[in-house]
């Protein structure tokens, strides 16, 4: 490797291929990003206006990470030129439980143990505290720090940091072939390049390029509702939290109205895995299934607009962790399983201390599991 000016590739402009190259490109090293469409591109899972943000972890590794995680983005948004408005809302996470030893009911315990403060409330005062929560709501609940990290603001401007500061980011340009030991990145116009150092970091797209060294990933397929709340309850959604309410059968996780966009429903269990990789638009019936599970939850569910629903693809990893493995010149990481997009920051800090050396590999492919030492 050139010591003083370390050349790398990173494939995949998501989030964790963007965040990787600033802190490569950070420590001085010359990066060139490929990517297959544009950035962002509509089939990245790191592709939509906003990702949630969120302290409450019921895994105690990565519910510790997260004052890490914050602190990255920090770093990171400074060297951006937007306000923080454009990268960041600070909305508080609402997270509900419905018996004890449930997700929230972890979480909290996660939270406690790693000393991040919440503020816990029990279920007469949910309703009166969040009027646009159903007043049938059962068990307690817990606010804490989080908001809307604004995905696709983050990406566009990181790529334009990039470029400011000397990378190539290559659009339109798929891979079609690593060769690891020669740190060789083919594409299919027919170039090729080279560099002391290849990152593979391209979500779905990343088992095809490396299929021996990521066996144990799998594609799935989820979808997302975007809708206005009726007229009478804008303002109880006006300053509504994030809500994680993972604790029940019906694996729920959402984001209030904010920026002028509406706000966003998401149900875990809607899921599939090993989708068709064509499938990428949400059904009328998804539409009115997600609807139907909010029945109950929220009030006025009936009256919802729905603006437009989206189905986007992430890959898995078993126990939800990242992975991060290398061979040779070559490291693939998959930072993802449907909760990375809060850790993009701290992964690309991550994964390119592991890739120049400043930290050794084990070590750091354990912190990114958020595994004990
Ligand atoms: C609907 C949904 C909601 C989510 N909500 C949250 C949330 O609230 N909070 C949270 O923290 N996380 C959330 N996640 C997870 C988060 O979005 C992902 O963990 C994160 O975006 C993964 O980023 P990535 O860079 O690894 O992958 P991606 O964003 O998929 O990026 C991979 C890139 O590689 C490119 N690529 C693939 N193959 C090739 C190739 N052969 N050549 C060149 N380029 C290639 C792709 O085009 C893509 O741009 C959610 C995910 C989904 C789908």
């Amino acid at each position: 490797m050139n010591q003083s000016t370390p050349s790398a590739i990173v494939v995949g402009a998501g989030v964790v291929g963007l965040c990787t190259a600033w802190s490569l490109a950070r420590r001085g090293a010359a990066v060139t990003v490929v990517e297959r469409g544009s950035v962002p591109d509509p089939r990245a899972a790191s592709c939509d206006h906003h990702r949630m943000i969120r302290l409450s972890y019921a895994d105690p590794g990565y519910c510790a990470r997260m004052t890490e995680a914050y602190a990255a983005w920090e770093a990171l948004w400074a060297d951006l030129p937007g306000p923080l408005t454009r990268y960041y809302h600070e909305r508080g996470v609402l997270t509900l439980s419905r018996e004890p030893g449930d997700w929230g009911d972890r979480a909290r315990a996660a939270m406690e143990a790693a000393g991040q403060p919440y503020e816990r409330l029990e279920p007469g005062e949910l309703a009166a505290r969040f009027p646009h929560l159903e007043p049938s709501n059962e068990g307690y609940g817990f606010v804490s720090r989080g908001g809307c990290l604004m995905a696709n603001h983050i990406l566009t401007d990181l790529a334009e940091r990039l470029r400011g500061q000397g990378a190539a980011i290559l659009e339109q340009s798929p891979v079609t072939a690593i060769d690891a030991e020669a740190g060789e990145v083919a594409l299919a116009d027919g170039r090729r390049l080279t560099a002391d150092v290849v990152v593979l970091a391209g979500g779905v797209g990343a088992q095809a390029l490396a299929p021996d060294l990521l066996p144990e990933l799998w594609a799935r397929r989820t979808v997302i509702l975007y809708a206005d709340p009726p007229a009478d309850l804008a303002e109880a959604w006006a300053s509504a939290p994030c809500w994680t309410d993972l604790g029940g059968e019906e694996d729920l996780w959402g984001l209030p109205p904010v920026d002028g966009l509406p706000l966003k429903l998401g149900c875990a269990i809607m899921g599939r895995d090993r989708p068709d990789p064509e499938d990428r638009t949400m059904r009328p019936e998804e539409i009115e299934r997600m609807l139907d599970v909010y029945r109950g939850r929220f009030r006025g569910i009936d009256r919802f607009q729905v603006r437009w629903g989206q189905a986007n693809h992430f890959t898995c990893a078993p126990g939800d962790r990242f992975v991060l493995k290398r061979r040779e010149r070559l490291w693939v990481v998959s930072a993802d399983s449907g909760h990375g997009f809060k850790f993009g920051a701290l992964s690309g800090e991550d994964v390119a201390a592991a890739a120049l050396g400043e930290a050794p590999e084990a070590e750091v492919a354990r912190r990114m599991a958020a595994l004990p030492a």
